[in-house]
Formats: structure tokens, sequence, C-alpha cells
């Protein structure tokens, strides 16, 4: 596909920002070319210096440990940021359009919203699946983006690879594919259609099963020419020091990574097993994910009375297409604990 016809014309024109570390990028020497300060903060002097705008290094540490080219590695200020700046690479305000697939992940739609973008919904099936023919049909010439999470927030379940394989060969934009998840997953990952697809960008973060939400880092995967554009549009030092440092670090040690990652699974198990044994509970969505989307028609009431027990958990039976429901977010065992004991002293 021409992914070209499909970028904001003017952003073609506009030259990035250059900073001093564009025009020397050298690693010895005397620097007094940024205006920092050689002092450093009273705490630490680690941190006088701005970050690699380009952040090399993490790319490379990603790029063997994924084997993709770094050429193909955007990173941002959370998949948030890249959310927010693929919708500003493509769409054209009060004129072009995204797909989002509800119950889906609220961000696609409230950025959307923020740069005057149009938002088409096309609701997921009954089984919290992707409708392919909906989709291409509510396509039209000024659709730039389609936005797909799998596994899917909040309902939970990964999409079939057929239906998003039927929709890459017919879809006329950029398919986003939000594997925020995928670690948690047995489904394959849409990352190896990188290479058969170039309108496709997969999202994955930091956030979830790697542990560091609170440092803000998030990844698209795509084409060369996209992640360019989208490396062209981005605020110069998006990432900073500290996360880059504590990411590579994290990569390296995926093995630790991972042990977390079944320890999350097996308390998964635990808990759904647990949940689908109370009564009040209707139904318990089946999950790839590290949370849980259940039913129960006592859902407001649940859920003020486990704040009450100090448990938070997340109240969704006000919202269109997930009526009803709760999703919980699976913790450590003694939280899960807590959790199913509070549940167990409910009376309905
Ligand atoms: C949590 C989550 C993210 C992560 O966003 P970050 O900005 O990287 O923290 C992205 N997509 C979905 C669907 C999520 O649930």
């Amino acid at each position: 596909m021409d992914v070209n016809k499909l970028f904001r014309k003017h952003l073609i024109q506009v030259q990035p920002y250059s900073s001093a570390r564009d025009e020397f990028s050298g690693s010895g020497g005397i620097f007094l070319d940024a205006n920092e300060n050689p002092y450093g903060s009273p705490i630490t002097d680690k941190y006088s210096r701005y970050p690699d705008p380009h952040q090399r290094e993490l790319k490379q540490t990603i790029s063997e440990f994924k084997k993709i080219s770094a050429s193909r590695i955007f990173l941002g200020n959370g998949s948030d940021e890249a959310i927010d700046l693929i919708i500003r690479l493509f769409c054209e305000p009060q004129k072009d359009s995204i797909i989002i697939t509800p119950p889906t992940y609220s961000m696609y739609e409230v950025t959307a919203k923020l740069h005057n973008i149009d938002v088409i919904k096309v609701p997921l099936d009954n089984i919290f699946e992707p409708e392919v023919k909906d989709i291409l049909h509510a396509e039209n010439q000024n659709t730039k983006l389609l936005f797909l999470c799998s596994p899917n927030n909040p309902t939970g379940n990964a999409f079939p690879q057929e239906k998003v394989i039927q929709i890459l060969d017919r879809f006329e934009g950029i398919v986003v594919i939000d594997e925020a998840y995928s670690d948690f997953s047995p489904e394959k990952s849409f990352f190896p259609l990188l290479d058969t697809y170039n309108n496709l960008i997969v999202l994955q973060t930091f956030s979830k099963a790697y542990g560091l939400a609170g440092l803000r880092l998030g990844i698209a995967y795509g084409d060369s020419n996209i992640i360019s554009f989208l490396d062209k549009i981005k605020l110069p030092y998006n990432v900073n020091s500290y996360t880059l440092n504590i990411a590579k670090n994290t990569v390296l040690q995926f093995q630790s990574v991972q042990n977390n990652i079944f320890k999350i699974l097996e308390e998964r198990k635990k808990l759904i097993q647990a949940l689908s044994n109370f009564h009040f509970v209707e139904k318990v969505y089946h999950s790839d994910s590290n949370f849980i989307l259940f039913k129960t028609y006592f859902a407001d009431e649940l859920y003020r009375y486990l704040i009450e027990q100090n448990i938070i958990i997340r109240n969704f039976s006000q919202k269109p297409y997930c009526k009803h429901c709760l999703r919980v977010t699976v913790g450590k065992p003694e939280e899960n604990e807590m959790l199913i004991k509070a549940l167990s002293f409910f009376h309905k």
C-alpha cells in the first residue's frame, strides 16, 4: 500500500526542531552547546544533560531483543503519546475520521476528539470480537485509521488472527493494533505481520507486563517510513534519561519479567475460578490479559461495597456495551485473597 498518500500534506513540508545533539553527536568533548547546568541539581548530578532525542541505545537493545530494525521502532512517553502522534500524523481536523470498536480503550476516542477528528464506532459482536464486514463497510475515503486492541481492554480477550488478517487485507487506511496486554496472552502477537503489511502499526508498552507504568514508555512498531515521520513530529526529548536507562536494563533481564508474568497468569486462573463460584456473578469473561471482566446484576453495589473494604476495582456498569460489568486487575496472591475473602462476605 502507498502509505505516503495517507500522511497529512502540510506535515511533509515541516522541518523538525534541530537540537544541539542533532548538530553534533560525538560522545567525547567539552559540551557547551545545549545551555545545560554543569553542576546538576543538589539532589543528583546524573540528570544535568538532555537525553538522546533519538533514543539510539534503547532502540538498539529493543532491536536485538525483538529482532526488528531500529528504524522501525518509535519510542514515546507511554503508548498514549504514540496514539496521539499517530492521529496527528494522519488525520486532518474536521475532515478525517478514525474507526474504533467499542467497548475498548477510551484513549483512541478521547485523543481523536481533542483533535476534532470524527470517531466512527463499530461495536464488537456478542463475544467481543470485531465485525469484519461492518468495519470495512464503515470505512470511507476520509477514514485514515482503525484502532484494534488485542487483547482488548476492558473485555480481556485477544482477537482471532483470521479476522484481523481479513481486515488487514482490505482496509485502505492504517491499522493500529494495540498490544498493551499481549505478553499475558497465549495467542500470537500481530508483530510478525509487520513484514507483510506496511499499513500496520503495532503498539506495545512498558506499563503492564514490564511493570513500569510510572516511567511512561510505549513503543510503536511499523514501516520505517511511518516511524521516521513519527520521530519527526514528536517533541525532541519525549523520553527522559532515567526511563531510557531502566527500560534498557529491564529488557536485558527479560527472564525476570517473564517470571512475574507467570505468577500473574497463575493468579488469574485462581481468581477466575473463585469469581465463577459466587452466585451473584453472572458471567466471568475469558481473559488473555492481566485483568478480568465479569458481569453481575449488583455491579454498583458490589463496587461500593469493595471500596468500603478498601479494595478498588473498575466499574463499567454504566458504560454502553459493558452493562453490569466490573473489571478487576490481577494483583499479588495476598491481594487477590483479600478480594476473594471480601467477596465471600458480600450478601446478595
Ligand atoms: C494500559 C494500556 C496502554 C498503556 O498506555 P501507556 O501510555 O503506555 O501507559 C495502552 N493501551 C491499552 C489498551 C491499555 O490498557
